[in-house]
């Protein structure tokens, strides 16, 4: 079953898992050795920091293990990406790898790139609003405005009222889409399951805590090695079932990251936090629909 599934590009969600080691994995993040490094440096290990942006589509790099004439240079390309990193987190656009900016790159974060479609972009700090979207504004048509979802047989059923809370309110907030709940989930636009790192689809790394399609694909997978809370409440040191179902519904609907940090669709979504749709995230979804 070569599905249309394995065709689309993924999104990425992953968090770090926070736990009592978790200072000590802070302390030997390579990133942290890398602080106060500018334009000109050379230090060793700064590769790591280049592969750290080029993972999140701030800078093309590839490092290749056998050519290290250039991978601990700081250049003027890394002097470019970093600052647009900073940019893109309001920070001083300094290109200095600083304090704020070492802290903001240890922060949980979802795994998909930030800048797909910001590249040949306007500068979107000036903007107003923050929402984004995929880079062909991929959505669903207007005949699917109603759309079907379906767990899998695997999946806790313990698990399945945050997510029906989270497609609820989606519903609510746009006031275009209806998510209608199925038992066969081979007919369903949505397809949600829990997952193994490794399964069919595609495997997740350590760190991936989700993942889910943009439109018009519908699978979105949870982790099943991350510790999770059905909520209200949020649960220390748990990922909230809820939150992140709103995140990844709005890739499922076509949303990319926002710049706005209260936007769910903000790449970072902490541990141990609740969070809700924000008037952004609503915002861009009205405009991707065409909704008044
Ligand atoms: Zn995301
Ligand atoms: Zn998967």
């Amino acid at each position: 079953m070569a599905s249309i599934g394995t065709l689309l590009p993924f999104i990425y969600v992953f968090f770090f898992f926070i736990s009592p080691s978790w200072g000590k994995v802070l302390d030997n993040n390579p990133i942290k050795h890398l602080q106060g490094c500018h334009k000109g440096d050379k230090v060793q290990g700064l590769y790591k920091l280049k592969l750290y942006l080029a993972k999140y589509g701030y800078l093309n790099y590839q490092h290749s293990p056998d050519d290290h004439t250039n991978a601990d240079a700081f250049d003027e390309e890394l002097d470019a990406a970093l600052k647009s990193y900073q940019n893109f987190y309001h920070l001083n656009a300094t290109g200095v790898l600083d304090e704020n900016t070492v802290s903001q790159m240890l922060v949980p974060r979802c795994g998909h790139p930030d800048k797909i479609i910001h590249q040949h972009g306007t500068n979107t700090l000036h903007t107003v609003s923050h929402y984004a979207f995929f880079p062909n504004k991929d959505k669903w048509p207007p005949s699917k405005s109603r759309l079907t979802y379906a767990f899998d047989s695997a999946y806790p059923r313990r698990y399945v009222p945050p997510v029906v809370r989270a497609f609820n309110t989606w519903a609510t907030s746009s006031k275009y889409f209806t998510f209608t709940r199925v038992r066969n989930i081979q007919g369903a636009d949505l397809k949600i399951s829990f997952k193994r790192p490794v399964h069919d689809d595609k495997n997740f790394e350590l760190n991936h805590l989700a993942h889910a399609q943009a439109p018009p694909g519908g699978l979105f997978h949870y982790n099943t090695a991350f510790k999770w809370s059905v909520g209200p409440r949020p649960v220390r040191n748990r990922f909230d079932l809820k939150t992140v179902a709103l995140h990844e519904i709005g890739h499922l609907l076509g949303l990319e990251h926002s710049q706005d940090p209260n936007a769910i669709m903000f790449a970072n979504i902490p541990p141990g936090a609740v969070k809700g749709l924000n008037f952004d995230d609503i915002q861009g979804i009205k405009v991707l629909y065409g909704i008044n």
